[in-house]
């Protein structure tokens, strides 16, 4: 069986489940407790902070560590709410685990606004700037999005909210770009980032948010006083570690070429259907959306998974009908169908990729004779 879904998950590397059975076995202690054995565990998680500060590239600011990116987006976003008549921003082609938030104080009577997607899948900027005033509270934006791919603009996004609202908070949900894409915050000036283990061959069930300012932030779990009292809870030492390391042993460019030719790859074996489509503009190497004319994306999921496991778009709403941030792209209803996700992994071999696309074409080609 050939992986391609490598956007909803990876496995575990072989570095990342011997760190987690490190601090599972033998450095298992409470990093909370005052005798020796925690304060080592509390230090080296502190270490940990840095180290991913180091990655990503900011030298001012902390590291929550979080349950995954679902809790930390929830944390930067309800975290910023403030009582008042302030305005929260949100791209259109959010994750769910922004979009549901945002939603949900839309019912609560709080003002939100949604910036529509460009027919690239970016954030429309120009509308962005239109919505900004001195009463945003919050802008939230991700780096590359999980559906298609697209890779968003963020630092001129970040420019464009300091010049409209200098107070707003700028949140970025990083998920699929930590680790991917080489980027820089240093040069990019954001207040809250997103990221997920899971993502990067690290464990499930393990995140961090890098807040520039925690002042800024207030907390919403209540307990312990744990993260600097942002996020009470016994800390997962052994995800977090283990995380820490693969982040720390990646080499984010090496793979990106690496991945960048698998996807190449994979779209010269596509060129003999030449119906199909390749949604977005500028894309993350890691992700690819193509729709198939004709045909039910999930029919053809199923009819290949024996083989080659693809998705949908998106794992966390794959069983909801429709998918919000390609109609929010203009992509048709009756497009929109024949929709498939290829994620790929820099531990895939070209042939493997290349096999995975002939049966994939395979698959199509049959599931067209049936339906004829
Ligand atoms: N944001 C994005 C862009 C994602 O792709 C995902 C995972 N599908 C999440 C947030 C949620 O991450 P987690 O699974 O760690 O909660």
């Amino acid at each position: 069986m050939i992986y391609l879904d490598n956007a909803a998950t990876t496995a575990m590397s072989e570095i990342a489940i011997e760190e987690y059975k490190k601090y599972a076995q033998d450095f298992f202690f409470n990093p909370s407790a005052t005798y020796i054995q925690s304060v080592e565990i509390s230090n080296i998680l502190n270490e940990g902070r840095e180290k991913l500060k180091k990655i990503l590239g900011v030298k001012k600011g902390d590291i929550i560590f979080t349950s995954g990116a679902t809790e930390s987006n929830n944390l930067a976003i309800r975290g910023s709410v403030r009582e008042g008549k302030w305005e929260y921003v949100f791209s259109a082609g959010e994750h769910p685990s922004v979009y549901n938030i945002a939603k949900e104080m839309m019912r609560e009577g709080k003002i939100v606004k949604f910036v529509p997607l460009l027919k690239s899948g970016e954030v429309d900027y120009f509308s962005l700037s239109k919505v900004l005033n001195d009463k945003t509270r919050l802008v939230s934006c991700m780096y590359v999005n999980n559906v298609t791919g697209v890779i968003n603009d963020v630092n001129k996004i970040s420019k464009i909210v300091r010049e409209k609202s200098p107070s707003a908070l700028l949140h970025v949900d990083g998920v699929q770009a930590f680790c991917k894409i080489p980027f820089n915050l240093q040069q990019t000036d954001v207040d809250l980032f997103s990221l997920s283990a899971h993502k990067f061959n690290g464990p499930k069930g393990v995140g961090a948010l890098y807040v520039k300012n925690k002042s800024g932030l207030k907390n919403i779990v209540f307990g312990g006083g744990q993260e600097y009292g942002l996020r009470s809870g016994t800390e997962n030492v052994p995800g977090i570690m283990s995380m820490v390391k693969v982040a720390e042993q990646v080499d984010i460019k090496k793979n990106y070429e690496k991945v960048f030719k698998l996807k190449d790859c994979f779209l010269q074996k596509m060129k003999v259907l030449p119906d199909v489509k390749i949604v977005g503009g500028i894309t993350s190497p890691y992700i690819l959306l193509i729709i198939f004319p004709g045909v039910n994306g999930e029919t053809l999921v199923r009819v290949i998974e024996k083989d080659v496991v693809v998705g949908r778009g998106s794992a966390c709403s794959s069983k909801k009908a429709g998918n919000y941030v390609l109609e929010n792209m203009g992509i048709p209803i009756n497009q929109l169908k024949g929709a498939i996700r290829i994620s790929f992994n820099p531990n895939l071999s070209e042939s493997e990729v290349k096999q995975a696309a002939e049966i994939i074409i395979k698959g199509y080609n049959a599931l067209l004779e049936k339906l004829k």
